[in-house]
């Protein structure tokens, strides 16, 4: 048995699987290399990439902490300024009420404190940054150019199109304007996070927290990006042992495919 100090966990991996992933219009995508000029939207063919960015990821991930924080009894920090915004609508009380403290208000404490877990790992104002970075994720639909070890994750860009159609009656169904909505299919990889500055507490809190959201899956709140009502978002996902090496890590996605070597 070999003994382990935080510094072996700097750098954690996250299995994510998803149907669908709606991440409003932020995906960027590298349809450009793939289109040749006439890129169809559609087309089975396209081999796109792209990246999901990592702040819906961040939020998502920062909802399952809070969770996990005031399960156990404490408040976590709120994640928005006391804006003018928030307390018109007497959001913010609310939830100072229902499990957060305000925003930082923990390193103000006497005697000064490091903060909350939460603004430990998720930073706060201005010149203080989280301690753990949360990466993009880069997709391809192609899984032999996947590189897990690096992040990285299958998935397949579909643009979604919906006609919003007029509620009046005497418009008679008449379509008003088209969205569409980008999207990323069959997603399974790898999430990249690492610890500025590792400590025991930032695993066991970040385990406690993917397998809240794990379980959680189907709850509104805690699906990833937008368009849940309709399905999208709904993510297995699980802490990949972070003693793995890379060929072990690579072996976790390995379904069926023979080793060449
Ligand atoms: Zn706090």
């Amino acid at each position: 048995m070999t003994d382990h100090t935080a510094e072996d966990f700097q750098d954690v991996y996250v299995r994510i699987q998803s149907d669908l992933v709606v991440i409003g219009d932020s995906i960027m995508t590298d349809r450009h290399h793939a289109s040749n000029g006439n890129y169809e939207d559609g087309d089975p063919q396209n081999q796109i990439g792209g990246i999901i960015p990592a702040f819906p990821l961040s939020g998502w991930l920062r909802h399952g902490v809070e969770s996990v924080v005031q399960r156990y009894g404490s408040t976590a920090c709120h994640p928005g300024e006391a804006n003018a915004n928030f307390k018109k609508n007497g959001v913010y009380e609310r939830d100072l009420e229902g499990g957060y403290h305000e925003k930082g208000a923990c390193i103000n404490e006497q005697p000064a404190a490091d903060g909350c877990v939460v603004f430990d790992l998720f930073g706060g104002f201005g010149g203080i940054p989280g301690k753990v970075m949360r990466r993009p994720i880069k997709f391809n639909p192609v899984r032999s150019s996947v590189d897990y070890t690096r992040g990285q994750a299958e998935g397949h860009y579909r643009r979604l199109n919906r006609n919003i159609v007029s509620r009046n009656r005497a418009d008679g169904r008449e379509p008003l304007r088209n969205a569409e909505l980008d999207a990323v299919a069959n997603l399974d990889g790898c999430w990249h996070l690492s610890f500025r500055e590792p400590k025991p507490e930032f695993l066991g809190v970040l385990c406690e927290a993917i397998d809240f959201l794990d379980s959680h899956q189907t709850d509104f709140m805690h699906q990833l990006g937008g368009a849940r009502n309709f399905g999208a978002g709904i993510v297995d996902a699980h802490v990949i042992n972070p003693l793995y090496d890379d060929r072990e890590l690579n072996r976790v996605f390995d379904r069926g495919k023979t080793e060449r070597t």
